[in-house]
């Protein structure tokens, strides 16, 4: 191998949950003459919550990564995610799925974007929200077996976080990164960032590269480089959530994300094959913890032991300092609305394993530059979109979401916010997002018409594009009534074989 100053061949990961771990799978794979050794604590154990995904996450495991679709689906379990439902604004509810075929989609037949068909009722209007309402997990193939699109196409993963960090050291172990189970008790810092680390077992680490994924103790980029955090309370108001669940008894396995409005926040439903997992995201300053707790015991009367969980949503100026790099919530968090941490982590582990593939491991400063820049912009672009959900809910008039709906700042949406309301759900309004936009025109339009925001040039639909337009929504719906649900999908893909089939080899 050519050998050049400056060339990065040891990585010291900090921290063993879901970002340390994928941080350490994702280099070793790509780059396995690395060694990379994962220090974490069993005594502090993982954060334990960080469940549902968009479709990026199988993507980056089957697509980026080439892990057997099989083995990471037997091991990890996962429940098929179509999307989000959202029992928010006025309607019972809205979806808001992974297709790309919802409010932007333009159907040959028709003259104008969904958006504007679909403004009263939006349901059906595309396969995997006919399917949701129809609790479908997947179409069924005429041989019998379940339609699944390859990964990262049309639907995401609820993973159990616990069983995917348990995978996920399994599969590290195989591609041969170390573990050490030791606690950091020191940190020597340098010109180049970090010098060594020391652990609680009185050994010394040194390495020519340091990834600090310790989740919020963020221990080398927050605590030892001290960089300044950009702190997003005065965007988003939730700081805390109430977490639990139970065994499922007899209940439907949901094949999305439910997310229930409440008093000062939300509350998720994550199913799990087994479990039933509830979260309540609230405000300290509307809520005390004993009033979320009350209100969560309410919507989740079955979930024995609720735990509450503080988070700040912001993220470090610079993630990537000299020789250290943050992962995951080491970097930044921003609450669990649309479920984007996981996504985050696994852009960041491509970002960064790409970085050293094409700077020879010897990135500079203009490599160092750019994970800035994209890490910077993609904690700005979900802020605003989570911020979006919350200036427009009015399902409710407490004091929590009547701040929400005067106060919130849209930053970089106020635009295309104006644009909405002048011209409606139109899908060229996808040139005021930035390019790479990880939610996209349909991830906003959804919510837009969602919450029936109002717009001034209301369209009048005439009959004969009104047939065309239920036609397609019928086609959906006899789609989905003939699908199949999560349970049967987990019998149908309980063998490799049927993977196998439905691949095509
Ligand atoms: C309420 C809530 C809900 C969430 N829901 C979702 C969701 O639905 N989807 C999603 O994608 N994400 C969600 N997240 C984010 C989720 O937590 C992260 O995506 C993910 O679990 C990454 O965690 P992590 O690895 O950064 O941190 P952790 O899991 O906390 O891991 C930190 C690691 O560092 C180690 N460590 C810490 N300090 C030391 C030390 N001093 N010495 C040695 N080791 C140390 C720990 O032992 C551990 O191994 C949620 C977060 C919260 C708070």
């Amino acid at each position: 191998m050519l050998e050049i100053p400056g060339m990065i061949r040891t990585i010291l990961v900090l921290g063993g949950g879901s970002a340390g771990l994928l941080a350490a799978l994702t280099l070793k794979r790509k780059l396995p003459a690395l060694s990379v050794e994962v220090v974490y604590s069993s005594r502090i154990g993982v954060i334990g919550v960080g469940e549902g995904t968009v479709p990026y996450v199988p993507f980056h495991l089957n697509g980026y990564l080439g892990l057997d679709e099989y083995e990471v689906f037997s091991a990890v379990q996962p429940v098929i995610k179509l999307g989000v439902r959202f029992a928010w604004g006025k309607r019972p509810h809205f979806d808001y799925t992974f297709t790309g075929q919802q409010h932007s989609w333009r159907w040959p037949d028709l003259p104008r974007n969904n958006g504007f068909y679909g403004f009263d009722d939006p349901s059906a209007m595309d396969l995997s929200s006919a399917l949701m309402d129809e609790n479908k997990a997947l179409p069924r193939r005429p041989d019998g077996l379940p339609d699944l699109p390859p990964p990262g196409n049309n639907y995401a993963w609820h993973i159990e976080n616990k069983l995917f960090v348990g995978w996920l050291e399994s599969a590290c172990r195989r591609e041969g990164v170390r573990f050490t189970d030791a606690e950091l008790a020191g940190v020597e810092t340098g010109p180049q960032g970090i010098a060594s680390v020391r652990l609680d077992d009185g050994s010394v680490r040194t390495a020519d590269f340091y990834i600090d994924s310790s989740g919020f103790a963020s221990e080398l980029v927050g605590k030892a480089l001290s960089e300044p955090f950009v702190d997003f309370s005065g965007s988003l108001y939730c700081d805390r959530a109430v977490v639990g669940g139970w065994e499922r008894s007899g209940e439907t396995v949901l094949p999305y994300t439910l997310s229930d409005t409440m008093d000062s926040g939300w509350c998720w439903r994550i199913d799990h094959p087994d479990r039933i997992h509830r979260g309540y995201v609230f405000s300290s300053v509307h809520a005390s913890d004993d009033q979320a707790i009350e209100d969560y015991r309410k919507i989740a009367p079955k979930a024995a032991d609720p735990r509450i969980v503080r988070f700040r949503s912001g993220h470090y100026r610079r993630s990537w300092i000299g020789n250290v790099a943050g992962v995951g919530n080491a970097a930044g968090f921003v609450e669990p609305l649309e479920a984007s941490a996981l996504m985050v982590i696994c852009l960041q582990c491509r970002w960064l394993t790409d970085g050293l593939i094409d700077s020879l491991q010897a990135p500079d400063d203009s490599m160092r530059a750019l994970y800035n820049h994209l890490n910077a912009g993609i904690w700005c672009q979900i802020r605003d979109f989570l911020a979006l959900h919350y200036r427009f809910n009015d399902r409710l008039d407490t004091g929590f979401w009547q701040r929400c709906r005067s106060e919130l700042p849209l930053h970089d949406l106020e635009l295309l916010v104006d644009f909405y309301r002048g011209n409606g759900p139109s899908a060229i309004s996808a040139g005021h997002l930035p390019a790479g936009n990880p939610f996209g025109i349909e991830g906003q339009l959804a919510i837009l018409v969602g919450l029936r925001v109002p717009h001034r040039k209301t369209y009048t639909v005439s009959p004969a594009e009104k047939a065309r337009w239920e036609k397609h929504r019928d086609q959906h719906r006899a789609i989905a009534r003939a699908g199949m649900d999560m349970q049967e999908v987990l019998n149908r893909l309980a063998s490799p074989e049927a993977l196998r089939r439905i691949r095509g080899r």
